[in-house]
C-alpha cells in the first residue's frame, strides 16, 4: 500500500469494475488498495455516465409530463418553467452523495484508497502520480487493470466542451439548445438527446449505419424508432459527418450520403458526439510490462481474468464484452473471487442492456436476427402494451414485449420489451435467461395485476400458446 506494505490486490481504477473488485477483495479477506485519478470513486459510470444521465432523464421526464400529459390526467396549473441550474444542481447531488457513498464503504471494509494516476512499472508494482503532488510505489500479489473507457473522438471534429460536446459537456450544458445534433444513434446519443428533446431542443439524429441502435431487435427497433420520431427527433441514417465549422455562433456541419454523394450543410447550436467509447488502457504501462491487447486497445484476458501476465488481471471496459457498468461489476466481483482461489462466474450472454428513454427499451438474449443467424427452430410471442390493463390505466401504453424460446423445447433465448419500467421488468426474463426457464415457466407463473410485468407473462402465453387479452 501506500505505506510500503504489499497488498494482495492492487485495482488501478475506481469504477464499477475497480470499486466493487476492491470491496469484495476486502470482504474475502484480501489486503487491498484502489487506485483512482480522478479524486472522486464510481468511474465514468457515477461521475459522468449512468448517474448522473438518469437524474437528467428523470428531471426532464417530470417537465416533460406535466407540460404534454398532465392535463389529460385532470391536473392543471399555470407557469410551467424548466429551472435548469437547479435541475443541474439536483444531479450533481445525486452523484456527490453516491461517490462519498463508496468512499464510506472503502473505509468500512479497509480498502485503502489512493488519489492519483497509476502505471504499471513492473508486474507487481504501480507508480502513482499522486493528485495531490508527489509520487509513490504501490506493491501488489496481484494486479487489477479497471481504468475503463473514455470518449471516442471523430476525425476532424474537435470536442470543446462547448458547442461541441461529449457526453460529459452534454450533462452540463448551462443553456438549452436550440439546435441540437447528435452524431451517433446509440443509447448514449438516444438518451441524451432525449434529455434536450424535453426540454425543448430540436434534435437532429446523424448516424453512418442504416439503423439506430444496431444491437437492437430487428422489429422493436422500427417501433423505438417510430416512438423518437413521434417525439419529434429527426434522424438521419446512412449519413456521415464530413466537415465542421464552428467559426459562426453556432456550428455548421457538412453531412454526406455514407456512401458518398451530394453534401449538405446542417446547423446547430450545440453538437454532442456519441459515437461511441474506447477502452482507456494507452499510457499506463501496459506494453512496458509486456500485456498484451488487441487492435481496438482491449486488454486480452483469458476466462478468469488474467492477462498474458502472470498476477495482472483487467475487467470492465477495458476488456472485450458489453461496454456496461453492471458487466463491469460482475467482472470485478468472478475476478477477485479467482484471485482468493474461489469460483467465479460470467455469462455475457444474460447481460441485459437498457435504453432509459420513455418508454424504456430492455432485452437480453438473442436479438430474432441472431436466433434466424443461428439456426435454431424457433418461435415467437408478442404481446402490445395497449393491451395491458396497467399501461391502459395510466395512459402510458407505447410499446410491446417480445419473447423468443427454442422450438422443440420452449426455452426462452430472447427478451426485448419496450414500456414504461422495462429496465426493471427485464430482471424476471435475465432470471429465467440464467436458469434456462421456458416461456411457459413464465407463463405459470403469478404476475401481480395490475402490472406492466403482466405484458411479459402475456408474450409469454403467446409464445408456447395463446394470450388471454388479446
Ligand atoms: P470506468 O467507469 O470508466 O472507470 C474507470 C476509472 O478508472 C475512471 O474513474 C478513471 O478515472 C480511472 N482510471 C483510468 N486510468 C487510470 C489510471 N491510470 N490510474 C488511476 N485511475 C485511472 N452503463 C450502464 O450499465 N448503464 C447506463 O445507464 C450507462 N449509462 C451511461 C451513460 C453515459 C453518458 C456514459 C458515458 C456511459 C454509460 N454507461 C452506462 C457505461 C458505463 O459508464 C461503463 O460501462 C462503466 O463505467 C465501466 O466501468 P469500468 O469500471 O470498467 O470503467
Amino acid at each position: 500500500a501506500a505505506s510500503g506494505e504489499e497488498s494482495d490486490v492492487v485495482v488501478i481504477g475506481g469504477g464499477p469494475g475497480g470499486y466493487v473488485a476492491a470491496i469484495k477483495a476486502a470482504q474475502l479477506g484480501l489486503k487491498t488498495t484502489c487506485i483512482e485519478k480522478r479524486g472522486a470513486l464510481g468511474g465514468t459510470c457515477l461521475n459522468v455516465g449512468c448517474i448522473p444521465s438518469k437524474a437528467l432523464l428523470h428531471s426532464s421526464h417530470m417537465y416533460h409530463e406535466a407540460k404534454s400529459s398532465f392535463a389529460h390526467h385532470g391536473v392543471k396549473f399555470s407557469n410551467l418553467e424548466v429551472d435548469l441550474p437547479a435541475m443541474m444542481a439536483q444531479k450533481d447531488k445525486a452523484v456527490s452523495g453516491l461517490t462519498k457513498g463508496i468512499e464510506g464503504l472503502f473505509k468500512k471494509n479497509k480498502v485503502e484508497y489512493v488519489k492519483g494516476f497509476g502505471k504499471l512499472v513492473s508486474p507487481s508494482e504501480v507508480s502513482v502520480d499522486l493528485v495531490d503532488g508527489g509520487s509513490t510505489i504501490v506493491k501488489g500479489k496481484n494486479i487489477i487493470v479497471a481504468t475503463g473507457s473514455d470518449v471516442k473522438s471523430l476525425p476532424g471534429v474537435t470536442i470543446d466542451e462547448k458547442k461541441i460536446v461529449s457526453s460529459t459537456g452534454a450533462l452540463a450544458l448551462t443553456e438549452i439548445p436550440k439546435k441540437l445534433v447528435v452524431i451517433g444513434a446509440g443509447y448514449i446519443g438516444l438518451e441524451m438527446g432525449s434529455v434536450w428533446n424535453r426540454l425543448g431542443s430540436e434534435v437532429t439524429v446523424v448516424e453512418f449505419a442504416p439503423d439506430i441502435v444496431p444491437s437492437m431487435d430487428g422489429e422493436i427497433r422500427k417501433q423505438f424508432q417510430r416512438m423518437l420520431e413521434k417525439q419529434k427527433f429527426k434522424f438521419m441514417l446512412k449519413t456521415k459527418v464530413v466537415g465542421v465549422d464552428t467559426s459562426g455562433s453556432g456550428v455548421k456541419l457538412t453531412v454526406e450520403p455514407a456512401a458518398g454523394g451530394e453534401q449538405t450543410v446542417i446547423e446547430a447550436d450545440v453538437v454532442l458526439v456519441s459515437a461511441g467509447r474506447v477502452p482507456y488502457t494507452a499510457g499506463i504501462g501496459l506494453d512496458a510490462i509486456g500485456v498484451e491487447t488487441d487492435k481496438g486497445g482491449r486488454v486480452l484476458v483469458d476466462n478468469r481474468f488474467m492477462t498474458n501476465v502472470k498476477g495482472v488481471y483487467a475487467i470492465g471496459d477495458a476488456i472485450p464484452g458489453p461496454m456496461l457498468a453492471h458487466k463491469a461489476e460482475e467482472d470485478g466481483v468472478a475476478c477477485v473471487e479467482f484471485i482468493a482461489g474461489k469460483e467465479g462466474h460470467v455469462d455475457y450472454d444474460t447481460v441485459p442492456g437498457v435504453v432509459y428513454t420513455h418508454p424504456e427499451v430492455a432485452s437480453v438474449g438473442k436479438t430474432e436476427e441472431q436466433v434466424k443467424a443461428s439456426g435454431v427452430a424457433y418461435q415467437v410471442g408478442k404481446f402490445p402494451l395497449l393491451a395491458n390493463s396497467r399501461a391502459k390505466a395510466i395512459d402510458d401504453a407505447e410499446g410491446m414485449v417480445k419473447v423468443i424460446s427454442e422450438k422443440e423445447t420452449d426455452r426462452i433465448l430472447g427478451v426485448h420489451i419496450m414500456s414504461p419500467g422495462a429496465g426493471e421488468i427485464i430482471h424476471e426474463a435475465v432470471l429465467a435467461l440464467q436458469y434456462g426457464a421456458s416461456s411457459e415457466d413464465i407463463a405459470r407463473t403469478c404476475h401481480a395485476h395490475p402490472t406492466v410485468s403482466e405484458a411479459l407473462k402475456e408474450a409469454c402465453m403467446n409464445t408456447y400458446d395463446k394470450a388471454i387479452h388479446m
